[in-house]
């Protein structure tokens, strides 16, 4: 469950871990191609005023394309989130250290940091299919991890 109800909060820390199917709507229009269920794992606590903490990882695949050859390749995604900090004061509202609260909201939803966290690091994910992938020929797109191409090496200065 991502969505916990503040009264339970107010009793103590909750944990959070469940597991979301790709379909769910948590990941709509990110436009990730995810491969199976995204783990989640967590607690999330009250630490002040209309403030709740939320400390946890998850754990999804992505499906892409190595950058440099195009073949596809499963990228696993792994975020670790120190301090997701949830508020409800008014101050926070602007401040993108925060995720937004509203002043009599019923439940905090985990899911928001989730979405955000997964985006922000599959798109930071650097892929390749191998770390020494030789990519594609510039001028004749042949593959060039199977072997050199017909074309001719750039001349080289004398
Ligand atoms: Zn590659
Ligand atoms: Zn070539």
């Amino acid at each position: 469950m991502l969505r916990v109800d503040i009264r339970d909060l107010n009793r103590g820390p909750v944990r959070t871990v469940t597991e979301l199917s790709p379909e769910d709507p948590t990941f709509e229009g990110l436009g990730l191609r995810l491969v199976g269920p995204v783990t989640i794992q967590g607690q999330l606590q009250a630490t002040g005023e209309g403030e709740y903490l939320w400390r946890g990882d998850l754990h999804a695949a992505v499906r892409g394309e190595c950058r440099r050859c195009l073949i596809e390749v499963i990228d696993e995604v792994d975020v670790e989130v120190a301090a997701a900090v949830f508020s409800s004061n008014p101050d926070a509202a602007d401040d993108p250290d925060f995720y937004p609260l509203a002043e009599r909201a019923a439940a905090v939803d985990v899911g928001a940091v989730v979405r955000e966290e997964l985006a922000l690091a599959a798109q930071a994910h650097l892929l390749l299919c191998r770390d020494d992938c030789a990519g594609l020929c510039p001028n004749c797109g042949a593959d060039l991890n199977a072997g050199p191409c017909d074309c001719r090496p750039p001349a080289e200065p004398v």
